[in-house]
């Protein structure tokens, strides 16, 4: 992996990329897709959130490259990750005579790039995309790592595939339009590099973070460089999820905990529920004589100071037991064996996984949590 200014190169052998991140790099769309694309031929899926803000301004620079652009908008929200849509999707695409050198470009949050990525996994069998994340959650993790998928009855992301991107194009500007609220809960993934092995990192978002939140294009640019290089660095030792991969679930095992539980319905962003996850991850830890408290303390402190959720008295939803958040986090995609894997810290950039934590030191915590 290698980081000039605005460019972090993501080495996977013939599957490499380039992650491009700045204000007004979309400006440079055209310049930057035309040597990748096999023909000049893009089809571009946005939200009806994103499509009104950036398409427009996105095709204008593709054709001003000489590309010829065309577009699909679905509905914003979780829910346009259904197997309904999907198919919905893959008709209209293959009704505008695509061919096996048209790429896609996902322009929009999470949601497009994870369903618009899928669909380029399996249109003619497999063609190109290209991720335009828009929401700082997408930014710092969705688009980076090749998983693409939709959502099942049975659960969240259970269909999809690895497809890399043939680039990430990251406009720190487009955050200027996104709802607070969602810009934080991004945030909350940018701080989990920081705690899984960074403390450097995290000590600079401590210094930084308000300032990034509050707009600042460089602070942003280097903060979500920063945490791109940090998930592709896990991702290349561990492209299909054996093993590091796991790390980057830090806060997500009790964060999936409180999100089936509240509901995936808008109460709780997946990125507050890791917020809260990630306190609750140092204080077992704590509490297990594996942490300093005082690491807790600082993490909790960072997260209140910019308006951030670090604990379940927030939350709109009341009626946990232990029982049922432990039952939650058995039904976790990551357990093997009928074991969880935990992610612990011994401190703040210190985190290692573990397969050895005992049900009964989790219920006393949770007990104790939830008196
Ligand atoms: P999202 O795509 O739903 O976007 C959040 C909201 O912000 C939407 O209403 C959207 O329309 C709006 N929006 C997006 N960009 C905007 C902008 N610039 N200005 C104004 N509004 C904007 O959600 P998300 O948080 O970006 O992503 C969540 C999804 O990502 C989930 O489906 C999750 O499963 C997936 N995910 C995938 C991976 C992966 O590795 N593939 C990793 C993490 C999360
Ligand atoms: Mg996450």
């Amino acid at each position: 992996m290698t980081t000039q200014q605005n460019t972090l190169h993501v080495d996977l052998d013939e599957r490499s990329y380039d992650i491009v991140c700045g204000p007004n790099v979309l400006e440079k769309a055209g310049e930057l897709f035309a040597p990748l694309l096999k023909s000049k031929r893009v089809v571009i899926v946005s939200d009806s959130n994103v499509a009104p803000l950036y398409l427009d301004k996105l095709c204008g620079f593709l054709e001003d490259a000489g590309l010829s652009c065309e577009s699909v908008v679905l509905p914003a929200g979780e829910a346009t990750k259904s197997i309904s849509n999907f198919e919905k999707l893959l008709e209209d695409i293959l009704a505008m005579g695509i061919e096996r050198g048209t790429s896609l470009v996902a322009l929009g949050g999470g949601v497009i790039g994870d369903i618009t990525g899928f669909a380029a996994s399996a249109l003619l069998r497999g063609i190109d995309f290209i991720q335009v994340p828009t929401t700082l959650l997408s930014q710092v993790d969705s688009s980076v790592g090749g998983k693409t998928g939709i959502n099942a009855k049975a659960g969240k992301n259970l269909i999809g595939a690895f497809h890399q991107p043939r680039l990430v194009l990251i406009d720190t500007q487009s955050l200027n339009s996104l709802p607070k609220r969602e810009l934080l809960a991004g945030y909350a993934e940018v701080v989990k590099y920081g705690l899984l092995g960074d403390a450097e990192f995290f000590a600079w978002l401590e210094e930084n973070g308000q300032a990034l939140i509050d707009g600042d294009q460089e602070l942003r640019r280097e903060a979500i460089l920063k945490s791109c290089a940090a998930k592709a660095n896990v991702v290349a030792q561990d492209e299909k999820e054996g093993g590091v991969r796991a790390l980057l679930n830090l806060g997500h095992t009790f964060g999936h905990a409180l999100e089936k539980e509240c509901g995936y319905g808008g109460d709780l962003l997946h990125g507050e529920a890791v917020s809260i996850g990630m306190v609750m991850a140092f204080e077992f830890c704590a509490q297990q004589g594996l942490c300093a408290p005082e690491d807790g303390e600082r993490l909790k402190k960072h997260l209140v100071s910019l308006g951030m959720p670090v604990d379940l008295s927030s939350l709109p939803c009341q009626d946990w037991t232990a029982e049922l958040l432990m039952k939650h986090m058995m039904k976790d995609k990551k357990v093997k064996d009928g074991k969880v894997t935990f992610v612990l810290v011994r401190a703040i950039g210190e985190a290692y996984l573990s397969r050895e934590v005992e049900d009964a030191d989790l219920k006393t915590y949770l007990d104790d949590l939830l008196k």
